[in-house]
């Protein structure tokens, strides 16, 4: 059997997880928590890095950090994570939904600008498979309309756009962590702040709403209720976890890019008329999170689910188009978004992680290539 997702270990997760416990501090904001920030920081430029429980409760910060009220407009992907907008609408915004590109599931940055009115607060890029958005598009457009830009980068971790590390680009920025992600922690997340501005206050709402942060550095002598907030924090348990897999952060990404290029190289063979590759444009990298074909139907998708199934090999569509879910239909008043339907119906994702065998990747392959031969007419 080849299991869609198989969470990789380093080895020394449970080894640190020992230390941390033995340490006696196994709430938040221990040592384990203070090497994953530095090491965030440092790699990747961020001004601040916080671990959250989750990449949802760093975008629920996000929501909190930037003061979303009943009526702000926010613009994100229909193609995306419930979490992304949900985030959101906790607060009362209203989500204004943005078709998919063409060449791949990201936000498409002509269909922007019209979308903006008074109301608009925040866009909202989601780095689908940790392909970057156009970011200085995205920047642009927001500077212009002084609005703030969150970057869903749930799955961008290590990435890049024309250089710069996805995350560090937008005011705010959130990760995931969850054990189906490239770096994970069972569950768990980040937020990176890269306006300064945002820093205090980020960490009194990860801290319940008290300044118990500035408390424990000494730069104040109490510590009280001075704002809303909740439990974001995790514990050094999860820390201690994903310490274990960012020390080996090259090793994993140099081996999930090995598979991703193998992937490439046989599909490439035979996916002429039968199924497009994923776009990378030139400005950005590829962290290899996932591999995804386009089919050219619903039909020929549901048939090579079924098929390859047959073989014991296990692969996934993935989101359904937000604004049609039961939650959202009623309140989307905007146009249809075809490109997010498209890909609702046609993205196949197929089996993804560090153990994967170059001899299963190619036996995926062959059995892909077998399915086309055996259906000329899904092509
Ligand atoms: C995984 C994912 C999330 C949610 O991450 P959690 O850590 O499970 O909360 C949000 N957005 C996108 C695009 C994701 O892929």
């Amino acid at each position: 059997m080849i299991p869609f997702n198989k969470p990789f270990l380093t080895g020394n997760e449970t080894k640190y997880i020992a230390e941390a416990v033995q340490s006696g501090k196994i709430s938040g904001d221990g040592i384990f928590t203070q090497k994953c920030h530095q090491f965030f920081e440092k790699k990747y430029g961020f001004k601040k890095a916080l671990l959250t429980t989750s990449c949802t409760d760093a975008l629920e910060m996000a929501a909190i950090l930037l003061d979303i009220k009943e009526g702000d407009e926010v613009i994100a992907p229909s193609y995306t994570f419930v979490s992304t907008v949900n985030a959101f609408v906790l607060r009362g915004a209203k989500i204004i939904f943005v078709d998919s590109g063409g060449e791949n599931p990201n936000m498409n940055v002509e269909n922007i600008e019209p979308l903006i009115t008074k109301r608009t607060k925040v866009i909202l890029p989601v780095h689908y498979a940790g392909i970057a958005c156009d970011m200085d598009r995205i920047m642009a457009l927001a500077k212009k309309h002084e609005l703030f830009v969150v970057e869903d980068a749930a799955q961008a971790i290590d990435s890049y756009y024309k250089g710069k590390p996805l995350g560090s680009i937008g005011h705010l920025s959130c990760f995931s962590f969850h054990e189906t992600k490239n770096i994970i922690s069972g569950e768990g997340g980040m937020l990176a702040i890269n306006d300064e501005r945002f820093i205090k206050r980020a960490e009194i709402i990860r801290e319940k709403g008290t300044n118990r942060s500035s408390f424990f550095r000494g730069e104040v002598d109490k510590y009280g209720w001075v704002d809303i907030g909740s439990s974001f924090l995790p514990s050094e348990v999860i820390a201690a976890f994903l310490f274990a897999q960012i020390e080996n952060i090259e090793q994993i990404q140099a081996k999930r890019k090995l598979i991703w290029e193998t992937y490439h190289q046989k599909l490439s063979a035979f996916s002429k008329g039968n199924f497009t590759l994923p776009h990378i444009p030139e400005y950005a990298t590829n962290n290899a999170h996932m591999f995804y074909l386009v089919l050219n139907s619903l039909e020929t998708r549901t048939k090579l689910i079924t098929y390859l199934k047959s073989f014991d090999v296990l692969t996934v569509f993935h989101y359904l188009s937000l604004h049609k879910s039961p939650f959202y239909e009623s309140k989307y008043n905007g146009g249809e978004l075809k490109q997010a339907d498209h890909y609702q119906d046609t993205l196949l994702r197929l089996p993804f992680y560090y153990s994967l065998t170059t001899n299963e990747v190619e036996f995926i392959c062959g059995k892909i290539n077998d399915f086309f031969k055996e259906n000329p007419s899904l092509k």
